[in-house]
């Protein structure tokens, strides 16, 4: 309250109207009250409407007080630039078509009411304007919207193959471990490397083996099932989520891939190719390092014993 009495105080002397004073209290009241539902509710959307029509009412009066002066018109730009980062490109979009319809009659009005040079030059300005502004901003978000996705995606995918990579399979082993959690589900893991995967480098070059990494990512998509994620987890080690699964369902999963990687002819390479496996569920929401640490010696096991099978963690 005493702020905003010091509010009125200060637009009144710097404005000597009554009414000023009121208009501009009201505006500095409104945008409080935004901050206040941003700070303390943290609520942003109904701030972002009350920022975008203070603004708009703001930029209306300005353009109205100018009473078509062409400096109080450039000021137009200014609400598409604040609105739609704002409120996004659709409520960005409504509200600007309003503002602008609304400048463009009060222009219109004022053709006949106030001394425009010439009036349909005025106009034609002032709609190109509008349309300039609301195109250009239409089209950057869309461009910045996509550019952000872009290396969004860039982040979190494989190059190679196209899998997610390690990065994406933290985060999302923590999501399914928060939903595991709160629908009492358990989830399992599977986690895959190799056999020899240096001598077939060594043998055949480094391409071929790039091409047998990305034929061996397929051969793990198709065996596993769609609300199930794969990961390139390090150079030829790959890891499976597989969510609401029991260790029994990983090990018939890790036992499909297993025989497929087996029978699979590669193009680039003369004999087979292997691959061992440590599957884990995590029953009681073991910490990450523990979990992975069972994983792993599991893995190591199938080494171990041969390769070219799958070792369940206890
Ligand atoms: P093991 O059966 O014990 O797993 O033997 P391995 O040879 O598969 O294991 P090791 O860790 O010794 O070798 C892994 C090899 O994978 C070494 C590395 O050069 C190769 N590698 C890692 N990333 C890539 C890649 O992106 N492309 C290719 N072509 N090779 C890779
Ligand atoms: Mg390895
Ligand atoms: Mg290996």
């Amino acid at each position: 309250m005493a702020l905003l009495s010091v509010a009125v105080a200060v637009n009144l002397f710097m404005t000597h109207h009554l009414y000023l004073a009121l208009i501009g209290s009201g505006f500095l009241t409104a945008l409080l009250y935004a901050g206040y539902l941003c700070k303390i509710e943290k609520n942003y959307i109904k701030p972002a409407w009350i920022v975008s029509l203070v603004l708009g009412i703001l930029l209306y009066g300005l353009i109205l007080d100018g009473k078509g002066d062409r400096g109080a018109y450039s000021l137009i730009l200014f609400f598409p630039v604040i609105v739609y980062p704002l409120l996004g490109l659709k409520k960005g979009t409504y509200l600007y078509f309003i503002f602008g319809s609304l400048i463009w009659l009060t222009t219109l009005y004022g053709t006949q009411y106030w001394s425009l040079q010439d009036p349909y030059m005025h106009l034609l300005n002032t709609s190109l304007t509008l349309l300039a502004g609301g195109v250009v901003l239409y089209n950057a978000e869309r461009f910045v919207k996509e550019l952000i996705e872009s290396f969004h995606k860039t982040s979190i995918t494989d190059p190679l193959t196209g899998l997610w990579n390690r990065k994406m399979s933290d985060e999302m082993l923590e999501r399914v471990d928060d939903e595991s959690r709160r629908y009492k589900k358990n989830y399992s893991v599977i986690l895959l490397d190799i056999d020899f995967f240096k001598k077939i480098n060594d043998t055949y070059g480094h391409q071929a083996g790039d091409k047998v990494l990305v034929e061996f990512s397929k051969i793990v998509e198709q065996n596993t099932r769609k609300s199930d994620m794969v990961f390139r987890w390090g150079g030829e080690e790959f890891l499976v989520i597989l969510p609401n699964t029991s260790l029994n369902g990983a090990a018939i999963t890790a036992e499909k891939i297993i025989n497929k990687v087996r029978n699979h002819k590669y193009p680039d390479l003369e004999e087979g190719m292997t691959v061992s496996a440590g599957v884990a569920e995590n029953t009681n929401h073991m910490e990450k390092d523990r979990f992975f640490k069972r994983v792993d010696e599991a893995l190591y096991q199938a080494k171990d014993e041969g390769r070219d099978r799958y070792i369940l963690a206890h």
